[in-house]
């Protein structure tokens, strides 16, 4: 019997995954996942997106019991931990399911080096894009900047049908190598245990993301192209953290939604064009490595954002109040501050707020866009390595097909028409109409002007 080791990633899920199929097909399957926070370039997760990735471990390693393949988790740089674990277990195969980011596929890239010199088999699939980067060109030959034609190109496009849960009986039974415990890996926050919103808010398994998504395509699909702007309706899916964690793939809801989509309703279409957003932040991220570091429109590096340091505690200013305000939701504007607040209890923020509370700290509180974008990986349990720093730069007009920075969103216009009675600012702001809510930090029409000049003064220099 052949030892097949699956690495597992992004990609928490026993159904749908090729990876695991194949290893099971071996014979002699055993998982592991590997907490790597040491390789080059890979990104440190944030707080919130810690506590999920515990709960989804968890819920992982029982599915996978389930079936008879033991979970090892392991931590340390990913190429390095690999090599040692195929090594003590005797491996014959490895297999994992494709990542797209840069410093992820170095490291891939290094394992497979690696296992060839050894005669070691490998083999990587596709199950996280219904597309993969490098199969979408435009006619010319270049990766896509425009959303529109991109979707287009994509959704005519047959993609394949999602993959079922592997027999049980085929894992590994034999005496494995020592594994970490879960626990010791302190995912979860203990002092000061700041998780219960999230707890209250999320389950975060599998099983509760097939969940959502039935539930979402029985009630609430065919509104969605209205209730999808609406933070006071539960309009949306509320999927993007099961997507991210590969909990649910793709594929999985693309098949789910196909029957609707051909009713012809506009609900189902602009949802599925809601999956190719998500597909579009991934191509860019594959095509632009420093996503999350680098504006993809260079001429707003003579932007004059300012970049304060919150943690700073020695730090006073301005700009750093006004992060400070911005973070805690106390900067006096009402549906920055609900979405600020809705963020740091629940790790979520409902997309037309995102986009409000980013435009007000990019453009009326001049805070450079990484900022934000580092507080959201942060403080998100869906805090994804492409959609948040692509979405930032399109708030910002820095990005893809982005908003151009002169259309700049007047959060009380915006509360006024996407939350006309005031039902989500007022479970989030409680205190709005007594003496303890404060005054606005900057004045709207100021700021504004400001930010318009700084544009205008930013053109000229070019
Ligand atoms: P639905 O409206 O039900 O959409 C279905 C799915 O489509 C989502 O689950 C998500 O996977 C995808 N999707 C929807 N909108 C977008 C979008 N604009 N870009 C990419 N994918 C999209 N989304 C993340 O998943 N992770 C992030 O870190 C993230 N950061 C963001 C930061 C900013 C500043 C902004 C403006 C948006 C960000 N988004 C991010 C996109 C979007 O806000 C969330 O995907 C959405 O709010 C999730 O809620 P939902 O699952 O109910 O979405």
């Amino acid at each position: 019997m052949t030892i097949s080791l699956v690495w597992f990633r992004d990609d928490l899920r026993v159904a749908d995954n090729p990876a695991l199929l194949a290893a099971v097909a071996d014979g002699g399957a055993v998982a592991l996942y590997v907490l790597d926070e040491e390789s080059a370039g890979i990104r440190p997760l944030g707080g919130a997106a810690k506590w999920w990735l515990h709960h989804a471990l968890a819920d992982l390693s029982s599915e996978l019991a389930e079936l008879g393949v033991p979970l090892m988790l392991r931590r340390g740089p990913g190429a390095q931990v690999i090599q040692t674990v195929a090594s003590e277990l005797g491996a014959g195969a490895l297999y994992w399911n494709r990542r797209y980011g840069g410093p992820e596929r170095a490291v891939d890239t290094a394992v497979k080096e690696w296992a060839a010199g050894r005669g070691l088999h490998t083999e990587s699939f596709q199950a996280s894009l219904l597309h993969e980067p490098w199969t979408v060109r435009t006619g010319a030959g270049n990766p896509y900047q425009v959303f529109t034609p991109f979707w287009r190109a994509l959704s005519e496009r047959d993609f394949r049908a999602p993959l079922g849960r592997p027999d049980a009986g085929h894992g590994f039974g034999g005496d494995l190598p020592v594994s970490d415990r879960l626990a010791q890996w302190a995912l979860v926050p203990t002092a000061p245990d700041w998780s219960g919103g999230l707890a209250a808010t999320w389950q975060p398994s599998a099983a509760a993301g097939q969940e959502a998504l039935a539930d979402f395509l029985a009630s609430r699909v065919r509104d969605y192209s209205d209730a999808r702007d609406r933070p006071d309706q539960p309009g949306t899916s509320r999927l993007s953290p099961y997507l991210r964690w590969g909990q649910l793939s793709p594929f999985q809801v693309w098949a789910a939604l196909a029957d609707l989509r051909s009713e012809g309703t506009s609900g189902p279409a602009v949802f599925a064009s809601e999956l190719g957003w998500r597909e579009f932040c991934w191509h860019q991220l594959f095509h632009h490595p420093d996503l999350a570091t680098t504006n993809l429109r260079r001429h707003f590096d003579a932007f004059p954002w300012q970049l304060p340091d919150a943690t700073d505690a020695a730090y006073s200013g301005s700009a750093v109040e006004h992060l400070r305000a911005w973070q805690q939701g106390a900067t006096g504007i009402p549906l920055v501050d609900a979405g600020q607040r809705e963020l740091w209890r629940t790790g979520f923020m409902h997309n037309r707020v995102r986009m409000v509370a980013a435009s007000f700290l990019v453009k009326n509180l001049g805070i450079h866009w990484c900022v934000g974008e580092a507080w959201f990986w942060d403080t998100l349990v869906d805090a994804d390595a492409a959609s948040n720093p692509a979405n930032w730069q399109w708030v910002a007009g820095s990005g893809a097909d982005a908003a151009p920075f002169f259309r700049i969103f007047n959060p009380l216009t915006q509360a006024k028409k996407f939350d006309p009675e005031g039902k989500y600012v007022n479970r989030w702001v409680p205190e709005l109409l007594t003496s303890d809510y404060p005054q606005p930090v900057v004045d709207l029409a100021d700021s504004r002007r400001a930010a318009l000049d700084a544009l205008a003064a930013t053109k000229s220099s070019l």
